[in-house]
């Protein structure tokens, strides 16, 4: 048997629909080797699908081999837990300690949003910064704290999650008209969270509301960059909606530099406008950029993984 050097770390970034496994040889850099169906009903068929990947790659590799991961959900660290509505069979599971005990090697997991930002935080555009916020505006909204080089958990791993609470104005000023929007209800179980309205779901729920027309969130924001006076309304609501509470959280831990990702930090010119107007706001103020796209918007949760299972 081969003497873990600690030089390598197998990194997993387990999603709904799938799970990417790869090899990290060192802090940043991961090569995926392989892409599974995630399975999410059943916990033994997940212990399962990882047993398989660890080795059919792990030639060569010592048998102890640290497994990091990066998965959707909140993971607590006092339970362990993952509350993952898309993975059921996670529930009543304490992922990295079970895992830890049937791979036989040691296993750290962090929710997906909280990879990304240790990713940025590290090896990408927060790199050395003291307090780094890594926010996702994809489907949804969340996000990520990563103070001095640490990940801050927070009670129920819930630290960053930005977008939920009773937070979204309920009036608007748009074009000088008083435009009224509505708290919707959230699967978190509040209503008026900005995870209604604040991602690319939500843009397009504000879209409706505001000309009763659908149109996906890439229309949109092309509509508004081709000027179209309908989707500049939206973005514009949606700009007010999303950079208000950013700028809270921003005020409230002193954020060094927020760093965007999931499918809106993909559009240079929407990140740009936010960061524009979130530091118009700050109580504090910023010379340069604060909320900028981030460096690894499509492979945050393994790139963070390979950080995640290197510290201590
Ligand atoms: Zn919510």
């Amino acid at each position: 048997m081969m003497v873990n050097t600690g030089t390598v770390v197998f990194c997993a970034d387990i999603g709904g629909s799938f799970i990417k496994f790869g090899l990290s040889r060192q802090q940043g850099e991961v090569t995926e080797l392989a892409r599974v169906a995630t399975p999410a009903q059943s916990w033994d068929e997940f212990v399962l699908a990882l047993q398989a990947l660890l080795t059919e790659h792990g030639d060569g590799h010592p048998e102890d081999t640290p497994l990091a991961i990066s998965t959707a959900g909140l993971v607590s660290p006092q339970s362990g837990e993952v509350m993952a509505t898309n993975i059921p069979g996670f529930a009543g599971h304490n992922l990295a300690a079970e895992l830890t005990q049937v791979l036989k090697r040691r296993v750290s997991v962090a929710n997906d949003a909280d990879c990304f930002a240790l990713a940025e935080a590290h090896v990408g555009e927060g790199m050395g910064l003291p307090i780094v916020v890594g926010i996702i505006l994809g489907t949804g909204v969340g996000g990520g704290i990563v103070f001095n080089g640490q990940l801050v958990r927070g009670h129920g791993g819930v630290a960053g999650e930005w977008g939920h609470g009773a937070i979204t104005r309920t009036e608007l000023v748009l074009d000088n008209n008083l435009v009224r929007i509505p708290r919707l209800p959230c699967g978190c179980g509040q209503t008026g969270c900005l995870d209604m309205l604040g991602g690319a779901r939500g843009m397009e729920r504000l879209h409706h509301e505001l000309h009763q027309q659908s149109l996906t969130s890439q229309q949109i924001i092309s509509g508004w960059q081709d000027e179209d006076a309908q989707s500049v309304l939206t973005i514009e609501a949606w700009l007010q909606l999303v950079g208000e509470p950013l700028t809270l959280l921003v005020n409230i831990i002193g954020a060094t530099k927020v760093v965007v990702g999931g499918g809106l930090a993909t559009v240079p010119r929407l990140i740009a406008a936010l960061d524009e107007r979130v530091r118009q706001s700050t109580l504090h103020s910023y010379p340069q950029p604060l909320v900028v796209p981030g460096k690894f918007v499509s492979q945050g949760g393994l790139v963070g993984a390979s950080v995640l299972g290197r510290q201590r």
